[in-house]
């Protein structure tokens, strides 16, 4: 394969010991949410490191992504959350993939194509995207519920809509038998047990992202972008770089050019706000982020050379908060252009 001048590292350990600190907390078998390819980092890599540690439930959006998946370990199961839209059949009938049945219609198709094969629902019990309403759940009569769903709108804050959510999904419990239930996303996770039923389905946390307090200083990062040196150069006292000559130096400084840009998901707010890591020094970024290139001010350390590999800092939080975007968005963002290496 020809070389790719950047790369994600990624902790094996690091996501294995996410899983278990949320399986542990919810005191439930989690499941894994690996859509849009598993956050950024590679959903078929994620998928079989979270298997040797007990995963079994795994999900994605769409079928397309179940099939670009290719086939899970065996023993695994797979979902798809959009359900059965009316171009999915030939998809669901291959088999490797069950659907999230969202509404009446995805329902009635489910059953007059495939009878009574076990599938997973939807209910919504306040989210208002997907998922039957609470009082369309007499449709379910019948059908073989693998598991029933919800989804929680406001688990990342101390919101009124979670008790809200939880009673209604309790009442949706009574109403619809099925072998398994599950509410709880990453920041559910962290409500409480209350929140558990019978499988937690985080995603977000596993990938090393804080959903709430509860989980600082324990969920642990898993990724951090590594970009080649191209360049080494000096910019002269008063010689400016990048797009708009928007950094001027005020001394000699040395600047390491990188192969990443916001095309890469490292986004142009990062702008002034970035640094690239060499152990615990931080150096920051200089000039615009470009599309495809930084510059790094290296004054502060390192014999830097072309073709060397340097970090970026990667702290999920703050990095997100510093492109003022979500931590969802900082790891979705990270593009195809890297080479996703697991250690
Ligand atoms: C994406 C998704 C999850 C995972 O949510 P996180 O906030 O990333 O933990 C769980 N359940 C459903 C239905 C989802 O769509």
């Amino acid at each position: 394969m020809t070389h790719r001048p950047l790369r994600l590292s990624l902790s094996t350990a690091a996501l294995q010991q996410n899983w278990r600190w949320l399986a542990d907390r919810a005191g439930v078998p989690a499941a894994a949410a690996i859509k849009s390819d598993g956050y950024g980092l590679g959903a078929a890599g994620v998928a079989e490191r979270l298997f040797e540690v007990g995963a079994r439930d795994f999900f994605v959006s769409t079928w397309d992504e179940a099939e670009a998946l290719g086939p899970l370990p065996e023993g695994s199961r797979l979902a798809v959350l959009h359900g059965l839209g009316p171009d999915d059949a030939p998809a669901a009938s291959q088999g490797a993939a069950r659907p999230v049945l969202n509404s009446v219609q995805q329902v009635q198709r489910w059953r007059a194509a495939f009878g009574d094969r076990p599938c997973d629902v939807m209910v919504d019990t306040g989210m208002n995207r997907l998922g039957l309403s609470m009082d369309e759940l007499d449709a379910l009569d019948g059908l073989q519920i693998d598991m029933l769903h919800s989804h929680l709108a406001c688990a990342d804050e101390d919101h009124r809509m979670n008790a809200a959510q939880l009673a209604r999904f309790s009442e949706a419990k009574q109403k619809v038998k099925a072998r398994r239930y599950s509410l709880a996303n990453s920041a559910g996770i962290c409500l409480g047990r209350d929140y558990s039923f019978d499988m937690v389905r985080p995603g977000l946390a596993l990938y090393g992202g804080i959903p709430r307090a509860e989980a600082k200083g324990q969920i642990r990062a898993v990724v951090t972008p590594e970009a080649q040196v191209l360049q080494v150069r000096t910019l002269k006292a008063g010689e400016t770089v990048g797009y708009g000559a928007t950094f001027t130096a005020e001394r000699d400084t040395p600047v390491a050019i990188l192969n990443i840009g916001y095309a890469d998901g490292y986004w142009r707010n990062l702008t002034g706000r970035g640094h690239a890591r060499m152990g615990d020094t931080l150096l920051p970024l200089i000039g615009r982020v470009s599309m495809d290139l930084v510059a790094v001010d290296i004054s502060r350390g390192g014999d830097w050379r072309e073709g060397d590999w340097m970090a970026l800092d990667f702290d999920l939080p703050k990095i997100a908060a510093d492109a003022g975007v979500s931590q969802y968005e900082m790891l979705t963002g990270l593009g195809s252009r890297y080479e996703r290496r697991w250690d």
